[in-house]
């Protein structure tokens, strides 16, 4: 039977939007199926009324260097997608909340602003004396002094085993916890130093600085590389849940959904390896060890909060709040998950409309995304604590909260799994990155984008990328686009 496609991709979160349009943009054609009704998965920017957000906190972290730039520049999108960032004045308004063990809340500006002094910076925020501070100018000179190929042999070391030698503040250690937690989704004593030193410390609060929004929200991105593949020769259907991988023949042969079945020799799934393997191709297509590796992969942590619907400025762009206790190492995930929580938990939020004015409410109002920490598993009991949590928290942090709440909406990672990834194995789904960024897991052991069944490949936070969460996944595009069109014998185009 004739293949209606080159290539197949399931999916069109950041990484399946990204080497759909990489493929198409190289002379194939695509097919990009994706279940909800518009590209971005976990990212997904809604439009509701003029006002545009995601569904929980997403910003690009960090902002450079990004492969979202490349991307666009690649697809000669730059302009359709231009970069927004918040007003000096709006970041002044505090992107760290601290709360000390006084009891007050402090704020400051947040990020690594390029302009100031880092450490000046993070000496305000926590109160430090010159004293306290050698230990972090002795962490910012061995970081800033490590080349890629120190960072890289770096694997086998954790991220927390590395800031231990530098006996950094209390206040600062938990800065640097709370964003390993934010960034990783685990906990700094499984994040390689590789990558959390590398992405977090070095690229985030030592050099790069600040995040990445974009005009129309950071879904947008999603939505310009779907489009692409429909003008460029391909086919973009929304909509259309994938719910089968055909296999003949020992190898891939195509999707069947409830619009149809369609045929390619490659498929590559977004959909995440676990529901890949195990439910859409079926274990009895995969040799049986590899049937249990992919059983025995583990979820990153997940994110739950709520949306909030303000009539009046209330937050600031997009921050932590947070106290000495709030990050979590395995231990302290573990003590949470038996209901053994800090005193404050970390908070992690954005307000879109002060990214990018063009999507904020038109009555001057905010909608704010905020969360916390939890178990992946989209039916674990710490999700309504979590919630509960965030809340209580917010309502101290930000004493006008109450007073300009109009509506609130929770979402838990049961929301999350049923918008992007089904529960393929028990206690993983609601997962906020994909696999976990582990020493097991991650770097030289980080899963094969491609399976042992022939045509199929994965693509997204789940194989082939490096760096952090979205901007992992668009990093697994080009690196997995890379590997298909090498296999199809196909040029990347320049
Ligand atoms: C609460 C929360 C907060 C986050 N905050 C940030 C942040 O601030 N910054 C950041 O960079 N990242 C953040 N992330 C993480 C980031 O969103 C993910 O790392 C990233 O979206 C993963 O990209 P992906 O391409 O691997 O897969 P996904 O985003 O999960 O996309 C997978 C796509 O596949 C589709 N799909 C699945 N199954 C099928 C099927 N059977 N048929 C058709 N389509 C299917 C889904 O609908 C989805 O569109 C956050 C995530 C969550 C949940």
């Amino acid at each position: 039977m004739a293949d209606d496609f080159d290539v197949i991709v399931i999916g069109a979160g950041p990484g399946g939007a990204t080497i759909a349009a990489l493929c198409a943009k190289a002379g194939l054609r695509v097919l990009l199926a994706e279940k909800n009704d518009q590209a971005g998965g976990k990212a997904l920017t809604v439009r509701r009324k003029g006002t545009g957000y995601e569904m929980w906190p997403v910003i690009g972290i960090p902002a450079g260097p990004s492969r979202y730039d490349e991307l666009l520049a690649k697809l000669d999108l730059t302009d359709q997608v231009p970069v927004s960032v918040p007003t000096p004045e709006a970041r002044a308004t505090g992107g760290i909340v601290y709360h000390g063990n006084d009891g007050v809340w402090r704020r400051m500006a947040g990020g690594a602003d390029a302009s100031a002094n880092p450490l000046e910076n993070y000496a305000a925020a926590f109160g430090l004396t010159t004293e306290d501070m050698q230990p972090m100018i002795e962490m910012a000179t061995a970081v800033l002094a490590l080349t890629d190929d120190d960072l890289a042999a770096m694997e086998t070391q954790t991220t927390l085993d590395y800031l231990d030698q530098f006996g950094l503040p209390a206040g600062v250690m938990a800065y640097i916890g709370v964003l390993l937690n934010m960034f990783f989704l685990i906990g700094p004593d499984r994040i390689p130093a590789s990558e959390g030193i590398r992405v977090c410390v070095r690229g985030f609060t030592l050099v790069g600085g600040e995040s990445v929004y974009f005009r129309g929200g950071i879904g947008r991105v999603m939505e310009v590389c779907a489009q692409f593949v429909a003008d460029n020769g391909g086919v973009y259907m929304t909509r259309a849940k994938v719910q089968r991988i055909l296999v003949e023949e020992g190898r891939v042969a195509g999707i069947e959904t409830a619009n149809g079945t369609f045929r390619a020799p490659i498929v590559i799934s977004n959909a995440g390896i676990q529901p890949t393997v195990l439910n859409l191709a079926g274990k009895e297509n995969f040799p049986s060890e590899y049937v249990s590796y992919v059983e025995g992969l583990e979820p990153s942590w997940g994110i739950v909060g709520w949306r909030y619907f303000l009539d009046g400025p209330v937050f600031p762009p997009a921050g932590l709040a947070f106290g000495d206790k709030s990050w979590w190492t395995t231990e302290r995930y573990e003590q949470a998950r038996a209901g053994d929580w800090p005193d404050v938990p970390q908070l992690y939020w954005s307000t879109p409309g002060l990214w990018d004015p063009t999507i904020a409410p038109a009555d001057g109002g905010q909608v704010v995304l905020i969360g916390t920490l939890s178990d992946p598993d989209p039916d674990s009991p710490m999700s309504e604590e979590g919630i509960r949590r965030v809340h209580e928290t917010s309502l101290e942090a930000w004493p006008a909260l109450g007073k300009h709440l109009v509506r609130k909406e929770a979402y838990t990672t049961k929301s999350v799994s049923a918008m992007t990834r089904d529960s393929a194995v028990p206690g993983a789904g609601g997962e906020c990155i994909g696999i976990a960024q582990t020493m097991e897991q991650e770097g030289s052991n980080k899963p094969d984008p491609r399976t042992p069944l022939e045509g199929l490949y994965i693509v997204g936070c789940d194989a082939g990328g490096k760096g952090a969460a979205t901007h992992q996944a668009v990093d697994s595009g080009f690196r997995v686009a890379e590997m298909v069109l090498d296999d199809l014998g196909v040029r990347s185009p320049a």
